[in-house]
């Protein structure tokens, strides 16, 4: 595997926790960032003490700047600050300074001018053993592009004067990333990784408090490195991470979530490039293999709320479908939805009822190969879980996933072959149920979390799974507003709404103070036909949300529906959205034990939303829900 790295400045806490935090995440080197090493109360040869006994090289010392093109005496002082510099470098024990270009009022242009400064002081540089890199910021007074610091580079001619490429600041600045591939990958001495959300701002602003882990955000750093790999370059691999977010985070977290980005994005530009993962030094994994569908959801509760969901899945239209061998566990089943009552007073299921009341403590996802697919999940950092099986019990490879749920790793053909009926051999509990409701599949899964959170679980999900990522949108609820971005599989098989809350204040905040931790906060199922789901729901007595009038008013002069259309959904309280690929019909349940809820989606042509406009009416809704059901307990 090709030598990764990371930048100080991109963790939080002082820098023996940050160099705590990189080596633990299994870095090779860290990038000592200057104003780290200022404010820590430790000399450079202790620093550099420090980061060797955690098995970590000092990749580079940075940032030197407002150095190229200034006019006597500044060009002066500019060289003996930099003699200082070589000494705190010596004594870090790094042997490489990274000199970003210039934005100093008196800087003047020219590149001929800036190769005879770099090449000074590569000399003054190689006559202490030390290296110069050269990196062209995005807002550089004269210098502002990779391909003009590769030729001032290329003119100065000197061995101890290399290239730093950075992916924000040539991707930022739209520039194309192709244009590396003519540059010898042995005049690059370093290559720092960004991505970034795409945001219309300054460049500055947007490099210095925005910048993401690679897959975290919209600029094509895949590309950017696979035309790295093509130059021939074998240095380090470096993230440089200027985030508001990741510096007030766990350094432990970011540092890992690093490592799974680095590996992430290095198996995709090697295999964009087609080289070998063994020869080329690239991560040898099993290739992503997004799963096929959501094979069962399984829900933690205590024997008496264990009825009460019963009661409420044959109100959904399921029917118990067998018991387990050994345990208080049941399993309903309606079209290809399998949903699993677990009532145990032991076991992974009970700590997390315990920890959270009733709550989705596992969902199941179908895999082709569940055994590659943990593998994969393994080499980037997942946590594995198994507990103590029974014999006779089938034991399916699981992961840690959000707020310490579990994800279950079901082989497809394992799940075709009868391993429902050998699990769950007894028969069912006799209870009387209704008919089926006409839901055939889980159409998606949402899960709530503080906002921070969010980028570290969409890296998770796309990494790990190979699911793609929608991009970020603003959901208003009554208690403040809520980030919103859905992973999904290209096929739509697996969605995951993933919620980000800053507000306490808001349904997703809600569930997370009293839920204690991230998780499940809604489930939806896929219906044939919603307004006979929506009926049969009301003839077992489901509580349904219900919506005001005045948003069947407004759905009319939005979309100018039949009359007919419009009375339908008014009278089943059936929510509606429409584009240019189809239209969305949605209901929802009320909640149950305050924690989880259920939707009912029919999808109508090729539309892939998930009825975004309407979730500030469903938000209020539930709002009003949960008011009225807290006066009545008071
Ligand atoms: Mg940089």
């Amino acid at each position: 595997m090709r030598k990764t790295s990371i930048a100080t400045v991109s963790l939080s806490g002082d820098l023996r926790d940050k160099l705590d935090a990189i080596a633990r995440a299994g870095y090779d080197g860290v990038e000592i960032f200057e104003n780290d090493f200022l404010a820590f109360p430790a000399g450079a040869a202790e620093v550099g003490r420090m980061a060797a006994e955690r098995g970590l090289a000092v990749t580079v010392f940075q940032p030197f700047r407002d150095f190229e093109g200034l006019p006597e005496p500044l060009r002066g002082r500019a060289f003996e600050r930099a003699e200082r510099k070589f000494d705190v470098m010596q004594a870090l024990g790094t042997d490489l300074m990274l000199v970003c270009s210039s934005v100093h009022a008196e800087a003047r242009g020219g590149i001929d001018r800036a190769a005879a400064d770099l090449r000074e002081l590569a000399e003054r540089a190689a006559a202490r053993g030390l290296r110069i890199g050269f990196e062209a910021l995005a807002w550089g007074r004269h210098v502002s592009d990779h391909r003009d610091a590769w030729e001032i580079v290329r003119r100065a001619d000197h061995p101890a004067l290399g290239l730093v490429l950075d992916s924000f600041h040539t991707l930022a600045r739209g520039l194309d990333p192709e244009t590396i591939r003519s540059i010898p990958g042995d005049r690059i001495f370093l290559v720092q990784l960004a991505d970034a959300p795409l945001l219309q701002m300054d460049l500055l602003s947007w490099s210095r408090h925005f910048r993401t882990m690679p897959g975290q955000g919209g600029l094509a750093v895949p590309q950017f490195v696979a035309a790295v790999l093509a130059t021939g370059y074998r240095g380090y691999l470096s993230l440089e991470i200027f985030n508001d977010q990741f510096r007030a985070g766990s350094a432990r977290a970011v540092a890992t979530d690093g490592r799974r980005s680095l590996i992430s994005v290095l198996e995709q530009a090697g295999r964009a490039e087609g080289l070998d993962p063994d020869k080329d030094d690239l991560p040898s994994l099993p290739p992503s293999d997004p799963p096929r569908g959501v094979e069962f959801i399984e829900f933690a509760v205590d024997s008496e709320r264990a009825g009460k969901l019963a009661s409420l899945f044959a109100g959904l239209g399921f029917r118990p479908a067998g018991r387990h061998v050994s345990k208080r566990v049941e399993r309903w089943q309606q079209g290809a939805v399998n949903l699993v009552i677990n009532a145990e007073d032991e076991g992974f299921a009970h700590a997390s009822y315990l920890t959270h009341g009733s709550s989705v403590c596992a969902l199941g996802l179908r895999v082709a190969d569940a055994e590659a697919a943990l593998a994969r999940a393994r080499a980037l950092f997942a946590e594995p879980f198994s507990q103590p099986v029974a014999a006779g019990e089938v034991e399916l490879p699981a992961i840690r996933g959000v707020g310490g749920s579990l994800l279950y790793l079901v082989d497809e053909a394992a799940a075709e072959g009868g391993l429902w009926e050998r699990e769950f051999p007894k028969p069912a509990a006799d209870t009387a149920t209704a008919a089926d409701a006409g839901l055939l599949a889980v159409d998606h899964v949402s899960q709530s979390m503080e906002y921070d959170e969010m980028l570290s679980w969409a890296l998770f999900y796309t990494a790990i799974f190979g699911m793609e990522r929608t991009p970020e949108q603003d959901i208003a609820d009554p208690g403040g507003l809520v980030r919103s971005q859905v992973v999904q599989t290209a096929d739509g098989a697996v969605r995951i709404p993933l919620n980000g809350t800053r507000s306490h204040r808001t349904m997703a905040g809600r569930f997370l103070s009293e839920f204690f931790g991230s998780g499940v906060q809604h489930i939806a199922f896929r219906a044939r036909d919603i307004f006979a789901t929506a009926e049969a729901l009301r003839a077992n007595g489901v509580a349904l949300l219900a919506i005001p009038e005045n948003y069947y008013d407004d759905l009319d002069a939005r979309f100018g529906l039949d009359a007919e259309l419009l009375e339908r959904l008014r009278g089943a309280g059936i929510l509606y959205d429409r584009d240019a690929e189809g239209e969305y019909l949605q209901l929802f349940t009320e909640a149950f034990d305050d924690r989880f809820f259920f939707e009912v989606v029919e999808r109508r042509g090729a539309h892939r939303g998930f009825g975004a406009a309407n979730a500030p009416i469903r938000l209020a809704a539930q709002a009003r829900s949960a008011a009225t059901s807290a006066d009545a307990l008071e």
